[in-house]
């Protein structure tokens, strides 16, 4: 360990202790409650499907009446979905349709490639298995199944299933009210003209999108100038109208730095030098029942530490159950001679040979690595990458679930 550095993952771990899931939960109708996280397990009071049906267009029968291919049977009756047929005559078959209820008796369905319509009969050219083409009732969800469980958050086909089992409102946690602001005296927003000494805002976008891509409510504040008075300013407001509050810049300790004194002044603040790369100075405090994290104003820093430390912490104040996120082994299309004694985050592509290639410039003030890359290589302190190793690989895909 780097000496007065704080690692990644103790880091994490006082972080993720201060996180507090939301308390208010609200029932939604399952046709929003796409991306909300799930405040309750769902449990199935019915089957799925909730009768035994067809798997097929074709003809029930039963097994006895099929002893040998080329068997013509009587149809007696027509059973499309949606509709209940009558039990099944001995002797006869019923013309019957994906999705419709077997009728009492049948025990097999003869897919129609294998029938001959012939006027109100039909010749029935294969012997049946036992059960063939037809779909039990609670063969996919039983009466009593768990089907979802708290702490989700809900994809389109979680929605889904719960509306197969009658589910059309789901208990979701309030979305969190996220805070965002940008510190730094040169920043310019897109649009306008770009005067000497000056650069545009882009964390502002990064951490809106990333913000809104975890389902937040954001509140954006702005550009807040270099001052103490301002930055205090914006922080009080801020606590009062969020869960909590992101900030970019302003957190080393230089002249220009304010963040540090207004969240002290404010509230609480920890300052942390973490043994990373990129992305070292990180903040984490409270003003009021606000929680507060400084990231630092490097668009790659700012970009990193949000997905390693505003997810979790955001994830966890959603009530996500699971925030860890899912790394897999890749291997390393590259070389990495000259590795740094802090853990690096190397922004990284997949290539179609399913290995990983390396951004160029692993500079931090380099956004277009971000934008390049599918993901990070997570790779340890002093760790030398040759060609053909494996690597601790985050797709980004993971990173924004
Ligand atoms: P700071 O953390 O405030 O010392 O800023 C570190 C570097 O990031 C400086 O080069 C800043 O100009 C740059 N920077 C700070 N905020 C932003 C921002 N919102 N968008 C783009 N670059 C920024
Ligand atoms: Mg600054």
């Amino acid at each position: 360990m780097n000496k007065g550095l704080l690692s990644v993952d103790e880091a994490l771990e006082v972080l993720l202790a201060g996180a507090r899931t939301v308390a208010e939960i609200e029932q939604v109708s399952a046709l929003e409650a796409s991306g909300r996280v799930l405040a309750r397990a769902q449990a199935s009071t019915m089957d799925v499907p909730p009768m035994d049906n067809s798997a097929m267009d074709g003809y029930a029968v039963r097994l006895a009446d099929v002893p040998s291919p080329e068997t013509r049977l009587r149809v007696g009756q027509r059973i499309q979905a949606g509709a209940v047929g009558r039990p099944l005559e001995p002797g006869s078959a019923a013309r019957i349709f994906t999705g419709a209820p077997i009728p009492q008796g049948a025990d097999a369905i003869v897919m129609q490639e294998f029938c001959a319509a012939d006027g109100d009969a039909v010749v029935v050219k294969k012997v049946p298995k036992p059960g063939e083409w037809i779909r039990r009732a609670g063969s996919d969800v039983r009466k009593g199944d768990i089907v979802l469980s708290a702490g989700k958050r809900l994809l389109p086909q979680d929605t889904g299933l719960a509306a197969s089992i009658g589910i059309g409102t789901l208990p979701v946690y309030r979305r969190v009210r996220l805070g965002l602001f940008f510190t730094g005296d040169e920043l310019v927003m897109p649009g306008d003209p770009l005067p000497p000494g000056r650069i545009y805002n882009s964390n502002r976008f990064t951490l809106n999108g990333m913000a809104s891509a975890f389902g937040c409510e954001v509140r954006d504040y702005g550009i807040v100038p270099d001052s103490l008075d301002a930055t205090r300013g914006v922080l009080r407001r801020a606590a009062g109208e969020c869960d909590i509050i992101v900030t970019s810049g302003g957190v080393s300790v230089g002249d220009a730095d304010f963040v540090k004194p207004a969240v002290e002044a404010e509230g609480s603040l920890l300052m942390w030098k973490i043994a990373m790369k990129p992305g070292r100075p990180l903040a984490f405090g409270r003003v009021r029942e606000a929680a507060f994290i400084g990231l630092p104003g490097n668009p790659v820093s700012s970009f990193v530490t949000f997905l390693l430390f505003v997810r979790p912490f955001l994830l966890r104040t959603q009530g996500i159950a699971e925030v860890a996120p899912r790394a897999i082994e890749a291997r390393a299309d590259f070389e990495w001679p000259d590795p740094d004694a802090r853990r690096e985050f190397l922004r990284v592509k997949w290539n179609p040979g399913g290995g990983l290639d390396l951004y160029p410039t692993q500079d931090s003030a380099v956004l277009t690595s971000t934008a390049w890359a599918d993901g990070l290589a997570d790779n340890p302190p002093n760790h030398a990458i040759r060609k053909g190793d494996r690597v601790r690989f985050l797709p980004f895909v993971e990173l924004y679930r």
